[in-house]
């Protein structure tokens, strides 16, 4: 595919910048809106991660979806996509909450506003633990279970000087039906109430979140590729964390906001249409 063919489709050849990618080793997916939109696959999404999986490449899916498991998300995208995942193959925000507790807050007890798939993913894989009395911290996730009596818990535990984290700072969520609260959205509730911020917010777009990816895969950062479809957090965390950014222009992010964005120029990011896009072009160089 030679450039003109590109500007008839939409992308133009001025920022699509791709010699970078020849640095990657081990591909990392954004979900929502890069591999699935909805509950639909993303076009050539499944042949995408196909192909890089045949030809070695280490590939991982991400998200900051705290509402479920690891085991929970591959089998959702197993079934959309029709190609096989396990836990393994995914990283969300809780592994990041997770393995920061583990190590920073070793023995804590933690008042949790969480759903119960989320609560038992982090006690059985990071070993946290849970209480409803007299916790040393709080920890706010996507809780799809939320009641007014969790919420008004840990605004009172904060009054009392308690620390809380959140999860990801997302503040909604899209489904089929509209957007719905998320865990931003939840945390902005205690913020309001409490005039007190969390001291540490995991997922994306904290670099950290990369970079962690990075050593689980046993990769530099300059080895990983980040293929997403927002630029305030995919691209954002990529660029800070010194990985290569790829865009698709398939799912939140159009042509023209890209175009609008102060990160238009960046010569870092290379700018595919869509998956399809994405795979024509790795065809050529891998
Ligand atoms: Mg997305």
């Amino acid at each position: 595919m030679n450039y003109a063919m590109r500007e008839r489709e939409g992308v133009s050849s001025d920022y699509h910048k791709y010699t970078s990618l020849k640095a990657c080793k081990a591909f990392v997916f954004d979900m929502d809106g890069t591999l699935i939109l909805g509950k639909l696959p993303a076009p050539c999404s499944a042949e995408l991660v196909t192909y890089l999986r045949e030809k070695g490449f280490k590939t991982i899916v991400v998200t900051n979806n705290s509402s479920v498991s690891n085991a929970d998300h591959a089998l959702i995208l197993s079934e959309i996509l029709g190609i096989p995942f396990n836990e393994n193959d995914i990283y969300s925000s809780l592994d990041h909450i997770g393995k920061y507790l583990m190590f920073n807050w070793k023995n804590a007890t933690i008042f949790p506003l969480l759903t119960q798939k989320a609560k038992a993913y982090l006690a059985k894989k990071y070993g946290l633990k849970f209480t409803d009395k007299n916790p040393d911290l709080i920890l706010v996730g996507f809780d799809k279970e939320l009641t007014y009596d969790k919420l008004e818990k840990a605004t009172l535990y904060v009054q009392q000087g308690i620390p809380w984290i959140l999860a990801h700072p997302d503040y909604r969520c899209p489904t089929e039906k509209g957007y719905i609260p998320d865990a931003g959205s939840i945390a902005k509730l205690i913020e309001l109430t409490t005039n007190t911020s969390p001291f540490f917010v995991g997922g994306k777009p904290s670099s950290d979140f990369l970079i962690g990816i990075a050593n689980i895969l046993g990769f530099d950062i300059g080895e990983i590729c980040f293929v997403g479809d927002r630029l305030y957090t995919d691209i954002a965390m990529t660029l800070n964390s010194g990985a290569h950014p790829i865009l698709l222009l398939s799912g939140e992010t159009s042509e023209r906001d890209l175009k609008s964005s102060d990160i238009f120029d960046n010569k870092r990011i290379a700018v595919f249409r869509d998956p399809c896009h994405l795979l024509n072009h790795l065809r050529e160089i891998f």
